[in-house]
């Protein structure tokens, strides 16, 4: 065995990321965790809550922290990417290239000076909802607690603005790149997903049709730190829907889009449905099904909504959605399978339960892995002492993304181990 073992890799900062680190340096194992943007936590952090249990993420989240935080094995680069991997199994070397902050760090900013700007930025944590100043702290995720500083969006006035006003030495308008090498023993890609584009889903109308959003827009509409503040409302008028489509599959399972079951979108759009349902108790639910994919113990999530009598379940694909120009609703075209019928029902707002398309789909480990034809790695890959987990292998919910988290760990650490 080795007595020296070099770190371990990880590349992603979501769940699957953070608990392989922590699962690898709690038992002693040094981690090097990269992460591409300001804040850890991934697509779950985003979520306004999340399954098991249906608590805010935070909660989960804040105790993953802690344990980086108060762990010397683990060192966290944020801002940063894997730009190359060279070497074999027990001995790889990786380039990291980190995007300048801007923010020193050496002083503490508050939100009194992002004020004093108007440069904006479309604030990519909310989908792009709103904005956010072009000095903005990410979130309460942000890692390390900083603001990071938008170089792109800030506008002359602005900067000389920061210049006034900031201490000496917080902000560093010239700040550059940073890029430099490491040795690692093991990778673990957790590099996870993000959704499939809504766009390609013109026949179901959405940039169309206002009203027409997708599931993570959902999310962070319900979320206290979202767009509206934890209010879900209609994008076209601001009103409460009352009376709510989902459409599940909206381009999974469809030889045109992802062929393949994205997994986690029936349970999104069943939590959806009671988010929706606990916020107003006047509201209606459709939900258009293929079918609903609930595994184990979450199918209770399943039946209590079926005890509901303002949630309707209608088996049938939606092949189009159209809006009433007079009154913005909308207007499905469906056929219910098992009535027999083609209804065209209206609804005020329509929620499409979008997939999961890998990050490795469009941003490809730079080392020769060998991929499936939608762009997942196969849990042991084709390179001995790199292991996938999460979503970066196929797609899952948290609870396997943590198993497989760990079983990526522990497949690392006898890696480092053999040297
Ligand atoms: Fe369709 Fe449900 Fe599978 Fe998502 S999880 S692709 S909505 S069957």
């Amino acid at each position: 065995m080795n007595p020296d073992p070099k770190p371990i890799l990880v590349i992603g900062g979501g769940i699957a990321g953070m608990t392989a680190a922590v699962e690898a340096a709690e038992v002693g194992y040094p981690v090097v965790l990269v992460e591409k943007e300001a804040f850890l936590g991934g697509r779950v952090i985003r979520s306004h809550k999340y399954f098991p249990k249906m608590c805010p993420p935070a909660c989960g989240f804040e105790i993953n922290v802690r344990r980086i935080r108060r762990n010397p094995r683990i060192t966290v680069h944020t801002l940063a990417t894997v730009e190359e991997i060279t070497g074999k199994a027990g001995d790889f070397r990786a380039r990291i290239r980190k995007k300048p902050r801007y923010v020193t760090g050496n002083v503490s900013l508050d939100d009194s000076v992002t004020e004093q700007l108007t440069s904006e930025r479309p604030n990519d944590f909310n989908m792009d909802l709103d904005t956010t100043k072009a000095l903005y702290y990410p979130h309460g995720a942000a890692y390390p607690p900083l603001h990071v500083l938008d170089r792109e969006a800030l506008s002359e006035a602005d900067a000389a603005t920061l210049t006034e006003v900031c201490p000496p030495g917080a902000i560093d308008l010239d700040m550059g790149e940073e890029e430099f090498a490491m040795d690692v023993g093991a990778v673990i890609v957790a590099t996870g997903w993000r959704p499939y584009d809504a766009a390609n889903l013109d026949n179901l109308g959405y940039g169309r049709c206002p009203n027409v959003v997708t599931n993570l827009m959902m999310e962070r509409f319900a979320a206290p730190g979202g767009p509206t503040g934890g209010k879900i409302l209609r994008p076209s008028d601001g009103t409460s829907p009352t009376n709510v489509a989902f459409v599940q599959c909206a381009g999974s399972r469809d030889e045109n889009h992802l062929p393949y079951c994205s997994a986690v979108c029936c349970m999104a759009s069943l939590k959806q449905a009671r988010y929706i349902r606990e916020s107003n108790e006047d509201a209606k639910i459709t939900i258009f099904y293929i079918d609903i994919r609930t595994l184990g113990r979450l199918e209770k999530f399943y039946f209590d909504l079926l005890d509901d009598e303002k949630v309707t379940f209608v088996k049938g694909k939606v092949a189009e959605i159209n809006e009433d120009p007079d009154s913005q609703e909308l207007i499905l075209e469906v056929e219910d399978t098992i009535a027999g019928e083609k209804p065209s029902p209206r609804f005020d707002m329509v929620v499409l339960a979008t997939g999961i398309v890998p990050n490795t789909a469009d941003s490809p480990i730079p080392i020769n892995l060998e991929y499936d034809e939608y762009g997942f790695l196969d849990g042991a890959t084709d390179v001995e002492g790199v292991y996938a987990a999460g979503c970066a292998k196929s797609p899952c919910d948290v609870s396997r993304a943590t198993k497989e988290s760990t079983a990526a760990a522990l497949k690392a650490i006898q890696c480092v181990r053999r040297g």
